[in-house]
């Protein structure tokens, strides 16, 4: 296969181009984990309402049996990750940082942990709304890491009209590699995802974005896309973040999404690589969303790889299986370094939304003296939604939030490309964050107080 045949100059404006280290596992095949002896699944796995437990302590449960139903319209379901019995409904630690309602179950360690209900489901006759309750029943949340149920994102609004599924296969996360073994293993249910996204959203065309960072996913995707699939492949320059909607959406289809607006606004609408090879993976055999490929990565961990991983497994379980820390691991995230949240408990879950467990140590995490702002712009030429963040660095340096909603704060996507580049060492976007949650706080009481 000749890996260098393309060219692109696809891409969206600012943004950074990071050292990608993806290196270290990207031509790592996937491994499947061992089944460990106890998993912890919290009723908070996704945005929007928990799922509401269906079994109790005690109960036997099978590989893919239902554990809790969805919560409301924005919400999914949960299955057991295997056979075994539930163990407790408790307070756990969640890798947000808080304590959270969870279902424990303990493996039987003598179960052949086949699946449940292993099928394959005739889709074709099926109405919009049937596959979108299946698509919510099946568990399915966005697997890129923001896990914003599945169903909710296809349901085209009242009034409005899609007319382009954009796949995202960016992966643009420096040290993540999941995605890209993902479409080099498992295109055949990439494929039928499109479809049935494609179905559902009543679209003629589909774009699939992939960075050319991963020549031989672009290769294999388009050597192997069915001919009667309207899908076309498209080589993205590799910058920072592409993989968010909009700078996808300005890549591809070069138009911009408006501030406030969404891609449904100009008849798009974007999802996970991840995502739609899991509506493939349901469709083809049954099996709703209860594991989900895992990088495991950086300097700190001895073993890097992509594990493919049941829903629940201990964070400690998986680091065990990777051959443990090394002894200068100062950190340990849940996602990529750029957004992802670090972790605190070594028992926290992996959790629908975990795309990678980056392991790093003392060089990475230094802390580096801050220095007065020179006014450089380099923050604003990065910042891919066009804000001033040197600007509005200044104001929350001096708590002036408010003040900061006049400069659109709240468009930050906190992608932290403006840190990055900041030649001071100006935690800005920490101090966006700080910003953002607490003028969130204060909207919030103001609308109780009407
Ligand atoms: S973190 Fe916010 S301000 Fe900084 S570059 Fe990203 S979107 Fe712009
Ligand atoms: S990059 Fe840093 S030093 Fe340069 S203008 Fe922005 S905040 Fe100031």
């Amino acid at each position: 296969m000749n890996l260098l045949t393309f060219t692109s100059t696809k891409t969206f404006r600012h943004g950074i181009h990071p050292r990608d280290y993806k290196e270290l596992t990207k031509d790592k095949p996937i491994e499947r984990m061992p089944f460990s002896n106890e998993y912890v699944l919290p009723l908070s796995q996704h945005l929007g309402a928990p799922s509401v437990p269906v079994v109790k302590p005690g109960d036997k449960v099978f590989r893919g049996q239902l554990i809790a139903e969805p919560g409301g319209f924005v919400s999914v379901a949960l299955h057991s990750p295997v056979t075994g019995k539930v163990k407790a409904i408790e307070l756990h630690h969640h890798p947000s940082g808080k304590m959270v309602e969870s279902i424990v179950i303990q493996t039987d360690p003598f179960s052949p942990q086949t699946l449940y209900h292993e099928h394959e489901i005739e889709w074709q006759d099926l109405t919009t709304q049937e596959l979108l309750i299946m698509i919510q029943n099946g568990g399915f949340v966005g697997l890129g890491g923001a896990a914003f149920p599945t169903h909710v994102k296809l349901s085209v609004p009242e009034g409005k009209k899609a007319q382009f599924l954009i796949v995202n296969g960016v992966e643009c996360e420096p040290y993540l590699t999941s995605d890209h073994r993902l479409m080099l293993e498992n295109y055949e249910n990439v494929f039928l995802g499109i479809r049935i996204a494609m179905r559902i959203l009543d679209v003629e065309k589909a774009y699939l974005g992939i960075e050319m960072n991963k020549p031989d996913a672009i290769e294999l995707m388009r050597e192997k896309m069915p001919p009667d699939l309207n899908c076309e492949v498209v080589p993205l320059q590799v910058k920072y973040p592409q993989g968010a909607e909009k700078m996808l959406t300005e890549a591809v289809l070069n138009k911009e999404i408006p501030s406030g607006k969404l891609p449904i606004d100009i008849h798009v609408i974007v999802n996970n690589v991840g995502t739609i090879a899991g509506i493939g993976q349901l469709f083809r055999f049954g099996q709703p969303l209860i594991e989900r490929i895992v990088t495991v990565t950086g300097p700190g961990i001895q073993r890097p790889a992509n594990l493919m991983v049941p829903i629940g497994t201990r964070l400690e379980d998986v680091l065990e299986y990777c051959g443990g820390l090394k002894d200068n691991t100062r950190q340990i995230l849940f996602g990529g370094p750029m957004m992802g949240s670090p972790q605190v408990f070594l028992d926290v879950p992996i959790m629908k939304g975990t795309s990678g467990i980056l392991c790093l140590t003392d060089y990475e995490v230094k802390v580096r003296e801050e220095y007065p702002c020179i006014r450089c712009l380099r923050c604003v030429d990065a910042c891919p939604v066009y804000l001033n963040p040197s600007r509005l660095g200044a104001l929350a340096k001096k708590r002036q939030y408010e003040a900061m909603l006049d400069y659109h704060i709240l468009d930050c996507m906190e992608c932290g490309s403006c840190s990055y580049v900041c030649p001071s060492n100006i935690p800005l976007v920490q101090r966006f964050r700080v910003a953002k949650a607490l003028l969130r706080e204060q909207m919030a009481k103001q609308k109780q107080t009407g």
